[in-house]
């Protein structure tokens, strides 16, 4: 079996549902298992009303504008007779009765069971169209068979009650399913981190024993650059596992980091192809070179924080002053990016996705003078030559910089 996944820009409209119909009609689907995630832009809009649900404010307006949306894109694909219109008031009128009877106070929780919709409404409306013009699917619901624990909006994956949930599934079937969600032991909902349905994708491929999983994305395949960044971008035809990890950890936003340790765990190759052009080969990650074409790979991640520690007496940053506040990092979600550290002080490029770093922040002030730059970028550039090392460092006011055999990395105030 091979699992394919179709991410939100993908079905961002109407015709992008339809270009998924093509693609399928193209390609084949037969013993295929397609992972969907949310239409566009959807999961930010949910993130914004589980805020605005905590903050109080009124969420009846906001809840009908986005089963407006929704209902915009089923209206171009669908006679007003269907019954996806049913399906999906459903889905919006659960979310509204969720709300009227939540008393959880965890905002992690809340997030998930409203989040999850997303996917869940999504995923119906790809799946009745498909019907609609003759490509029979079957309609999973992931919940059933994804099982994590209590962690939420960054659940862990139980994988041998997952395997066994998975493995009763049929080879020779055409299945639509959510990315990016599960579900608890309680049945609760729970989500697997932001951008999670590639991550779903290779959770099914390792289950299935699949054949391979491809992602389908609005770029000609893995470039060595995000081409909203940088211009001139090459595409990689060819990648090792360990390079895709390295690229996808330092923050190549094209493919999510946990995406490729079930899939080099049972060698299956993973394919990133462009949904718009079909001819192209897109890039494969497979067992092999690490490499194909050998070029300087270039990775901008922003919204990072430089924080640096130093002792107020000057006496040493030790292990064990380290140590503490790595377990703080931990207990806070937060993530750290890169470090470096001198006899007296300790630095450390952060991401703050859940903001808790005021939290954190106090609990040190007392002990270490902290100097914080916020909003500030971090550059990586992987396999380095002199010309790419130049055209990344200069005119940028480098705060802190590391070099490493293949790795060199900057962070820059913008
Ligand atoms: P999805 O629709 O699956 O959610 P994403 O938007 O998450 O797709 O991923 C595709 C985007 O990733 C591209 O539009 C591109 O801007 C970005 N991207 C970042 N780094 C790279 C890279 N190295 N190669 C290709 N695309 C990249
Ligand atoms: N819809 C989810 C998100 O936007 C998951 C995904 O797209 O992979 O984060
Ligand atoms: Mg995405």
């Amino acid at each position: 079996m091979k699992v394919y996944k179709f991410g939100g820009a993908s079905i961002k409209d109407a015709a992008s549902v339809k270009n998924i119909a093509t693609v399928l009609k193209t390609v084949g689907y037969k013993n295929i298992l397609m992972v969907v995630s949310a239409m566009g832009k959807t999961t930010n809009t949910l993130e914004r009303l589980v805020q605005m649900y905590f903050s109080k404010q009124d969420i009846d307006a906001s809840i009908a504008q986005i089963a407006q949306d929704h209902l915009q894109i089923t209206t171009t694909l669908f006679l007003s007779t269907h019954s996806i219109f049913e399906e999906i008031d459903v889905f919006f009128s659960d979310i509204k009765i969720f709300f009227q009877r939540n008393k959880s106070p965890s905002y992690d929780f809340v997030y998930d069971q409203i989040v999850s919709f997303g996917e869940l409404i999504s995923t119906k409306i790809i799946s009745e169209y498909l019907r609609l013009i003759g490509i029979e699917n079957e309609w999973l619901d992931v919940r059933d068979y994804i099982k994590t624990d209590v962690n939420y909006r960054q659940a862990n994956v139980d994988w041998q009650e997952t395997a066994k949930r998975i493995g009763i599934l049929k080879k020779d079937a055409f299945y639509v399913t959510q990315g990016f969600i599960g579900s608890d032991f309680n049945g609760f909902t729970t989500t697997l981190g932001r951008e999670g349905s590639d991550y779903t994708a290779a959770i099914f491929a390792w289950c299935l024993d699949g054949e391979s999983q491809t992602i389908w994305k609005d770029v000609p395949g893995v470039l060595n650059a995000d081409p909203r960044y940088f211009s001139e971008t090459k595409l990689l035809q060819q990648l090792s596992y360990e390079e895709a990890i390295e690229l996808a950890y330092y923050g190549a936003s094209v493919i999510h980091p946990k995406t490729l340790q079930p899939l080099q765990d049972k060698s299956i190759p993973l394919y990133v192809r462009s949904f718009l052009n079909l001819k192209q080969p897109g890039t494969s990650v497979k067992k092999g070179p690490m490499l194909l074409p050998m070029l300087p790979c270039y990775i901008l991640k922003k919204n990072q924080v430089l924080l640096s520690f130093s002792s107020k007496d000057f006496a040493f940053i030790a292990e064990h002053n380290i140590s503490e506040i790595f377990k703080i990092f931990a207990e806070f979600a937060i993530k750290v990016n890169l470090m470096q550290s001198s006899a007296i002080s300790f630095s450390v490029c952060i991401e703050d996705t859940f903001k808790h770093l005021e939290h954190f922040l106090e609990k040190w002030q007392n002990q270490y003078r902290m100097r914080i730059s916020r909003g500030v970028s971090l550059y990586t550039l992987r396999h380095y030559d002199a010309e790419s090392m130049t055209k990344i460092s200069s005119n940028k006011n480098i705060l802190l910089r590391q070099l490493t055999t293949d790795t060199a990395q900057w962070v820059v105030e913008e």
